[in-house]
């Protein structure tokens, strides 16, 4: 299977690949039997925050299992945010957790330089692809603020954020960032928000999030590379769709399956029953959500 196809393949037929995050190493091989039961194409990723603040263990670890669950002709393994700067903000030796995930068999790769500046995103990210191509993989990167991972960010309701269009990509700094960083896709803040980190905040529903479709449709017109969409959980499915069509070719999916994963577990005891929740739970979303349900022949080509 080759990622970089995939995605162009799901760009180019209207479709998206999900990507669901593994913060509990018992979520990998249900949402691999639901992928592929559902004959989607799915990604399955790690953040780094998810093996230092959730339960993940470390990039390898996730490898390893993804190895024994991986479901050919249907899963995909992504490496998701590795930060330059952290949501502690401090410097991360992110070059080397690249060469880390390229040796343990990532298909593709994600770099955040977005808590930087412009200058400072764009020299991050191309250190980081130099290294990714060379390995033949592709790479993603962001520009714009995504809000959620930072606690300052989360004063502001989310009304005031969406009207403002507060931190979003703006496409004359991502037609440079794409053409200087060398970038393959690019994740972009065009209205969605991350999961929370926060202890107080895991629990909580997210807010109903609404998407900048026009800005989406200009950012896939001048860049024309595959689009990402974080935090696609909470994301009202008119929204969805509609950014879909106009040039997202990969969401991220994390709080979704998170959650009930945690909730199951907490009020069963059990692992197997929280892994069932997530079995369902993901069969649901590639079903009536996301609309991915049987496009692994089409993206396959
Ligand atoms: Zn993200």
């Amino acid at each position: 299977m080759d990622t970089q196809k995939i995605v162009q393949n799901a760009l180019a037929a209207g479709y998206v690949v999900p990507a669901f995050n593994i913060p509990h190493l018992p979520m990998m091989e249900p949402i691999t039997r639901a992928v592929a039961d559902e004959k989607s194409i799915g990604m399955i990723q790690v953040a780094r925050l998810e093996w230092e603040k959730f339960e993940a263990e470390s990039l390898e670890k996730v490898a390893e299992l993804y190895g024994k669950y991986k479901k050919p002709g249907y899963t995909l393994l992504h490496l998701d945010h590795v930060p330059v700067v952290d949501e502690d903000h401090l410097e991360v030796d992110y070059l080397s957790i690249i060469r880390r995930a390229l040796k343990a068999g990532y298909q593709s790769v994600m770099v955040d330089g977005s808590r930087l500046p412009l200058e400072g995103n764009i020299a991050a990210t191309k250190a980081a692809a130099e290294i990714a191509h060379a390995a033949g993989v592709p790479i993603e990167a962001e520009l714009g603020a995504v809000m959620g991972h930072e606690t300052s960010q989360q004063s502001i309701p989310y009304e005031e954020i969406f009207a403002g269009k507060m931190g979003f990509t703006k496409v004359d700094e991502a037609v440079r960032f794409v053409k200087e960083s060398g970038c393959d896709w690019l994740s972009v803040a065009v209205g969605s928000v991350h999961g929370a980190i926060a202890d107080n905040l895991l629990d909580k529903k997210k807010p109903a999030a609404k998407l900048d479709i026009q800005r989406i449709a200009e950012l896939r017109s001048a860049l024309g590379i595959p689009l990402v969409l974080h935090g696609g959980s909470g994301i009202v499915e008119s929204y969805i769709t509609a950014g879909i069509k106009a040039g997202i070719a990969k969401i991220n999916v994390g709080t979704e399956l998170r959650q009930p994963y945690e909730r199951a577990l907490r009020e069963t005891g059990s692992v197997e029953a929280a892994q069932e929740s997530v079995y369902t739970r993901c069969r649901e979303l590639i079903r009536d959500f996301l609309h991915t349900a049987g496009n692994a022949e089409i993206l396959n080509k």
